[in-house]
């Protein structure tokens, strides 16, 4: 068992030198399930490596509390927490070999040898390590050597797993494959998982959960789709997802009577009408600043008959993806990307219609960045 719950939690870090005192975690408050893949993502710097850090044990915290399977744990040490860690920097004992660099955390607490012969031998097998026990680290690649570091992890029986980037170092090939291995294992351990990365990539393929940060704050915490097509705020908008959503700002007006969505610009402002549950929204923020949010995937190359909102524009350059096309398109006042599903080569400068699908389309708050509902 191995929930994880986290109340209040602060971290300042004190002044140093010249460095004035740092407030790295504000205040957070988030549960974790047992048996849940947790994420924390967000940019480098937002807090992710401090808030694991913590609840690891390896950081004091300056307010708050943790708690592991209902107990607090701020006063325990880390060897006392039940939690097992796996860094970026996994370092590897170069003068031991996989059997004895997985097994010497379990010597040093004194586990009986059938033991730590017992557990070595079956997170080998989980791992895909068991042919190579007696080789040293430096006759590893770089994924199997990631794959004994989580080996490490595995043989302590910890009730929460800690991912710290793991992946970071490996090439991009690497990554996509230790990345599905580590969902697997999951899968069949079932034991709870807290994995930090800044790559939202990697949050989105792995997480039962995504817990979104920046500046130390949460921004949202939801599975991946929830996340994705419900974000509550600019952040999380612009944050998950690649080509990232297209934001437009501007105003709500009316015009001849009719609701519209007016980008703010000195000239060619995109300006369309609304209608359906948008206008609803948009209504009650009429004369307001907003920004229209809409995915690349909700612009297309032809009308859905009256679905779309038919929208002038130039094309500034266009990435052929294979099975798609990546169309970066001048309209208004900066530039849209729209993700069309045609193998269609646009030329760059081509001027053409494309088709919003406004009934997909977010609206937010301008100044408070918050969603509208
Ligand atoms: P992340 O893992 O999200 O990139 P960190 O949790 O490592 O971010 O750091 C959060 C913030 O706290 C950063 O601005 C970082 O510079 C600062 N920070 C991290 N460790 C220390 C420290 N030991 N002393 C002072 N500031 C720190
Ligand atoms: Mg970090």
């Amino acid at each position: 068992m191995g929930s994880v719950s986290i109340q209040s939690l602060d971290k300042i870090y004190p002044a140093a030198g010249k460095n004035p005192a740092f407030h790295a975690v504000k205040g957070i408050d988030l549960e974790i399930q047992d048996g849940e893949f947790m994420v924390l993502v967000g940019p480098s710097g937002c807090g992710k490596s401090t808030t694991l850090r913590m609840i690891a044990g390896l950081e004091d915290i300056s307010g708050g509390t943790i708690s592991i399977d209902r107990s607090t744990v701020n006063d325990l040490l880390p060897k006392d927490r039940g939690i097992a860690m796996v860094f970026q920097n996994y370092a590897l004992y170069p003068h031991m070999n996989l059997f004895e660099n997985m097994a010497f955390g379990l010597k040093l607490a004194r586990t009986p040898k059938e033991e730590v012969m017992r557990r070595v031998t079956d997170a080998a097998r989980i791992l895909g390590l068991e042919q190579i026990l007696d080789r040293k680290p430096a006759a590893l690649s770089g994924g199997q050597r990631q794959r004994v570091a989580v080996g490490r992890a595995i043989v302590r029986d910890p009730k929460v797993f800690l991912f710290d980037e793991p992946l970071s170092n490996l090439d991009a090939k690497m990554r996509v494959s230790m990345r599905s291995e580590i969902s697997k294992l999951h899968s069949r351990l079932k034991t709870t998982m807290i994995y930090v990365t800044h790559d939202q990539v990697e949050a989105m393929t792995m997480g039962d959960r995504i817990c979104v940060m920046k500046d130390g704050r949460i921004m949202q915490v939801a599975d991946p789709l929830t996340l994705y097509h419900q974000p509550e705020n600019l952040f999380v908008a612009s944050f998950i997802g690649s080509p990232p959503m297209n934001l437009l700002r501007g105003r709500v007006e009316r015009r001849e009577g009719r609701l519209v969505f007016v980008e703010a610009a000195e000239s060619d402002a995109v300006f369309v009408p609304l209608a359906g549950a948008l206008a609803q929204r948009a209504e009650k923020n009429l004369g307001h600043e907003v920004v229209l949010g809409l995915r690349p995937e909700a612009i297309y190359d032809e009308a859905r008959g009256a679905d779309t909102t038919p929208l002038r524009a130039r094309v500034e350059l266009s990435e052929l993806m294979g099975s798609e096309t990546n169309v970066y398109l001048k309209t208004g006042a900066g530039t849209v990307i729209a993700r069309l599903h045609t193998e269609r080569r646009f030329a760059v400068g081509e001027e053409l219609v494309v088709y919003l699908a406004l009934a997909k389309a977010h609206l937010f708050d301008a100044k408070t960045e918050r969603v509208i509902r």
